[in-house]
């Protein structure tokens, strides 16, 4: 910050902030963008008024133009699909409404809890069970606040919070910040994990500053990435992958199987074997929540199994990710096999 070039430096490049708050959210700018045929706006149009579409400029550049079937933009494109009403695909399936959850903490796995920090994410996933409630407001006030610390003060058994959302990279890093020197003051806890798709779409979240905060922390950090295909990753995510790694944060991935993204034995090999590049290692791959409006990304779990055995005979151990899904009720993740 000393000279003025590198000040000048610091304006030219967008912040964070800025690209959040400029992610376009309307379907007609996106397909001239992108040089799509007109013919998908009435589906968009249609699919954004149940849930917005929201793309930010850094993963809006990894979209191939002109290609309707690209697989980061089949992530984010509103289709006429999504209308379809099938049986099974509800507006709730994780039955996230639950009491429980209204004071922005779920303690439902031994030694983990949970904490929602905020609702909002950096781009709208059409596969996501969120697409029905996505909750506005942070649902952590101070009131709020107080309360979780007080139950994670109760309960010795808790050894590792979890930040998630929404997407918890949405909030600032001064908030950030606050609230990890308030659960560093609580002797039980030894791990903190964050759970952000926030460095894979818009990597200049990575801030000097989080990760003075999170390397200044006595928390042993795990960031958990989400990433679902290997075009999703670039020279941007692998320097923020980076930048985690030598502030010595474990960097793992979780991905969700999709039909028509990565649903071939060789894309998920290439993710993983991309991530692993990055210094990013698999953690899960989810089979789809089924959620009401995404019935078309959905892959049966004899055709999960089978491409979960594929992925092991081409790919070492540790390049392969968790095959599991997430069943209401259950205390742990449900591994398929
Ligand atoms: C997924 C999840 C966790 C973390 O599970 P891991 O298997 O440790 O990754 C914790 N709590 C809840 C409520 C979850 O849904
Ligand atoms: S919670 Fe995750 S999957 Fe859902 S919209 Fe946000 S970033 Fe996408």
């Amino acid at each position: 910050m000393n000279s003025i070039s590198s000040i000048t430096l610091q304006q030219d490049e967008p912040t964070w902030q800025h690209l959040l708050s400029n992610a376009i959210d309307d379907p007609k700018a996106l397909l001239e963008h992108l040089n799509l045929p007109q013919n998908l706006l009435d589906g968009a149009q249609k699919g954004s008024d149940l849930f917005s579409m929201k793309v930010p400029e850094p993963y809006l550049s990894r979209i191939e133009p002109g290609n309707p079937k690209d697989p980061l933009l089949r992530q984010v494109l509103p289709l006429n699909d999504e209308l379809a009403d099938v049986s099974g695909f509800v507006a709730d399936p994780l039955a996230e409404m639950d009491a429980n959850h209204s004071d922005g903490l779920i303690h439902k796995y031994k030694g983990r809890v949970l904490l929602i920090l905020s609702g909002a994410c950096a781009i709208n996933c059409r596969y996501c069970f969120r697409r029905h409630f996505p909750y506005q407001e942070n649902r952590l006030g101070s009131e709020q606040w107080q309360q979780v610390l007080n139950y994670l003060k109760s309960d010795p058994t808790i050894s590792e919070v979890i930040f998630s959302g929404g997407d918890p990279l949405a909030t600032s890093d001064n908030r950030l910040e606050r609230m990890i020197r308030d659960l560093e003051e609580i002797p039980h806890l030894s791990r903190l994990r964050i759970h952000s798709r926030l460095p894979i779409v818009i990597p200049q979240r990575v801030t000097d500053r989080l990760l003075q905060i999170l390397r200044d922390s006595r928390f042993s950090t795990v960031m958990v990435l989400h990433a679902n295909h290997p075009n999703e990753l670039d020279g941007s995510t692998a320097e923020s992958a980076k930048r985690m790694k030598d502030s010595h944060i474990t960097v793992l991935n979780q991905a969700v199987l999709l039909k028509g993204i990565n649903d071939q034995v060789d894309v998920l090999q290439q993710l993983s074997e991309k991530l692993f590049e990055q210094g990013i290692l698999p953690y899960y791959l989810f089979t789809l929540d089924p959620v009401k409006g995404a019935a078309h990304f959905d892959i049966p779990d004899e055709e999960a199994v089978k491409l979960h055995q594929q992925m092991q005979a081409v790919l070492p151990g540790y390049l392969v990710p968790k095959l599991a899904r997430e069943i209401p009720g259950k205390t742990e993740k449900t591994l398929l096999f």
